[in-house]
């Protein structure tokens, strides 16, 4: 156990669907395992995209992060490999659907996801990135997963709504800092879905840059059709076609993280 690599989960949240969490969840996994971090990525939404988009089908994933939550599975035991070496995935299965229901008045019921990956230190040995896909809603599954983080990771569409939903988002993260997870920091702001033909999109970029300045990451993602098809195909867009634009965009990202990282070390 190092603790100059210490394992660090990064959150993937946007309480808005398709604003391509999952996208950046699959490609940012694959560029970090690809470059030897050893990553997990959990699926915390009941769709079950990030775990479909690895080529994981319903009827293979055994354990999930259902399990996890509920204490029916470790970390180890819900993580199971994928195509792409030194990346692991714990899916999710529709159970989740019903797990708000089921913990809404256990205590500790924010901490779930966080002692299932504190626990007994197993972090330490296994991972040096974690890496949670949340579904698109403020909820439990999302608090947990804010709970159990070191930073978060917002991917924000490059379109008219873009910073719609993004103050709620913030003030969210905040409370999570107040009052479950103090450590909690915004990694950064990624732009996605970006089309360079249209002049509403750059606008959007320059308003995003200005109100939220430094935490926005200087990759944009581009739109490209080939990171949309990757998925149908049950592989993520960087093993798919690494050239493609969108690809080469998710290896940037990657090592922006890293560099982010880090900054972020140096100062602690
Ligand atoms: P979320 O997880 O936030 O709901 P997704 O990652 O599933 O969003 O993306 C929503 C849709 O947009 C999906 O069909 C996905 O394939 C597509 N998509 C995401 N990113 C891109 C991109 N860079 N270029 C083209 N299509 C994209
Ligand atoms: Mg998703």
């Amino acid at each position: 156990m190092s603790p100059a690599h210490p394992m660090r989960v990064i959150t993937i949240a946007n309480q808005k669907g398709g604003v391509g969490k999952t996208t950046t969840a699959i490609n940012l996994a694959t560029a970090l395992a690809a470059i030897g971090k050893r990553t997990l990525l959990i699926d915390l939404d009941p769709q079950g995209n990030a775990s479909t988009g690895l080529g994981i089908d319903r009827e293979e994933r055994g354990t999930s992060s259902y399990d996890l939550l509920t204490e029916r599975a470790s970390v180890t035991e819900a993580a199971m490999e994928t195509a792409v070496p030194d990346l692991w995935l714990v899916p999710s299965t529709l159970d989740l659907l019903g797990l708000e229901m089921e913990i809404s008045s256990a205590s500790g019921r924010a901490y779930r996801l966080r002692d299932a990956l504190h626990f007994h230190g197993v972090e330490h040995a296994l991972f040096d990135f974690v890496l949670v896909d949340c579904p698109p809603s403020l909820n439990l599954l999302t608090i947990n997963a804010m709970a159990a983080a070191d930073a978060i990771l917002v991917p924000l569409q490059c379109e008219f709504f873009a910073l719609e939903g993004l103050s709620q988002l913030l003030e969210t993260v905040e409370q999570v800092r107040d009052s479950l997870n103090p450590a909690l920091s915004l990694h950064g702001i990624v732009l996605t879905m970006y089309d360079g033909r249209n002049n509403l999109a750059a606008q959007v970029v320059r308003d995003v840059r200005s109100y939220m300045g430094e935490h926005v990451y200087e990759t944009i993602i581009p739109r490209n059709v080939r990171v949309s098809e990757a998925p149908s195909f049950g592989k993520p867009a960087i093993l798919y076609d690494m050239k493609c634009p969108g690809s080469q965009a998710y290896i940037r990202l990657a090592s922006e993280v890293i560099q982010r990282e880090r900054l972020l070390a140096d100062a602690a």
